[in-house]
């Protein structure tokens, strides 16, 4: 399978830069290289004997994108304008993250136990998170323009700060450990679940085997770690991977992902996608399915092209985002909806389950809603399917 590489990076840096406008004065260039990577995609395709539209699914979709630019019609920014910095680097974020995760680890049961060592730390996270903000005003950014190492240790502070997911991380902790010991007894074991772009790492430091699983695996269930580590010591490695792969395209850890994600996407809104406008999608939904009497949230298409979740609604800010990889003509206009359904019933159905204090998003009840959606088998069937190929191709 051919595979251009940077090709999804160049699109989404392309795509910030229409969001945000070019200075007149790096228009050309801009063109120039949309065009050359677009005429070096199709020549890589000619010389495989192939047509773009047979590369794998990041790859067509970035090149259909970047083919279907009107170039003739940049946005420019204003001459005068203040340029705003691209991405914005700061040191030691990702540091701080490594050193709080190693804390959590290191005090995971009087966390859990005692309430204000809990809030304590959680202030820290705050704190931290709070840190990155400041900094990113200094500079005249705010947090979607970190650069691609920082953005995700941000989040994560966030997440854990804000989401109320800090208990849930300590209770996988929890469940990951006892499993370890049970089936690798003879190993000392440090966890971490961390917003990584792999899945899982293991290492070894001086004293114990380290695990950092990407922070979606949070979501897991005790019976899922026990699994996992019974594969990890019998050395099933290839079960292991596979039992890895099949959780991360299963809704609870797309939505840790997206919620994660949704931390430091940028503050405006952007409905109007390239094939598809969340407007309109929103409008035929609400009247299908909710009488017209929903609340219309801010819309937004993700920044980037995910492949493990399609959507999220955030209560703090009533924010739904869909994700990018579904505004393209290849998917049916009835998946936009669905995915549009199932995060307006969170908005709806929301404030009754925040109530409890762990939130379960996804009860019965959901459920049953969530299946009054027309299309909604061939909708979940498509999206597992799609979430597959992309993970496949990557
Ligand atoms: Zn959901």
């Amino acid at each position: 399978m051919v595979k251009i590489r940077g090709l999804v990076a160049f699109q989404n840096r392309v795509r910030d830069e229409l969001l945000r406008g070019v200075p007149p004065e790096k228009l050309d260039t801009f063109r120039r290289n949309i065009e050359s990577a677009v005429t070096a995609v199709k020549k890589l395709c000619d010389d495989y004997g192939m047509t773009p539209d047979e590369l794998p699914g990041p790859s067509r979709n970035a090149y259909r994108y970047l083919a279907s630019i009107d170039l003739s019609s940049i946005p420019a920014t204003e001459p005068s304008a203040v340029q705003q910095p691209r991405t914005v680097k700061l040191t030691r974020v990702v540091s701080t993250v490594n050193v709080l995760s190693a804390r959590l680890w290191a005090v995971r049961d009087r966390l859990l136990n005692d309430e204000r060592v809990f809030a304590a730390v959680r202030d820290e996270l705050a704190a931290s998170a709070r840190r990155v903000e400041e900094l990113c005003a200094a500079a005249g950014a705010d947090p979607s323009m970190l650069d691609g190492r920082t953005r995700p240790a941000y989040c994560w502070l966030k997440f854990l700060s804000e989401g109320k997911r800090l208990e849930d991380h300590l209770l996988a902790l929890r469940s990951a450990r006892a499993a370890a010991i049970r089936h690798l007894p003879r190993q000392r074991h440090e966890i971490h679940f961390l917003a990584m772009s792999a899945m899982w790492k293991m290492d070894r430091t001086r004293t114990a085997t380290r695990h950092r699983f990407h922070e979606g695996f949070i979501a897991c269930p005790e019976p899922f770690w026990d699994d996992l580590f019974k594969a990890l010591g019998a050395n099933r490695r290839d079960e292991f991977g596979r039992m890895l792969t099949a959780t991360t395209t299963e809704e609870p850890f797309q939505e840790v992902s997206c919620e994660l994600e949704s931390y430091a996407e940028p503050g405006k809104e952007h409905s109007q996608g390239r094939h598809y406008d969340l407007d309109s999608v929103f409008a035929r939904v609400n009247s299908a399915y909710f009488g017209g009497q929903m609340q219309r949230p801010v819309l937004t298409w993700s920044r980037r092209l995910t492949s493990r979740m399609f959507g999220y609604y955030r209560f703090a800010n009533d924010r739904l985002m869909a994700s990018q990889s579904l505004d393209d003509p290849s998917v049916p206009e009835f998946v936009v909806d669905f995915i549009m359904y199932h995060e307006l019933l969170h908005k709806r159905l929301g404030h009754l389950e925040a109530a409890s204090d762990r939130r379960r998003f996804h009860t019965p009840a959901f459920r049953a809603e969530e299946r009054r959606f027309q299309e909604f088998e061939e909708a979940t069937v498509f999206l597992r399917q799609l979430s597959e190929r992309m993970l496949a191709s990557r």
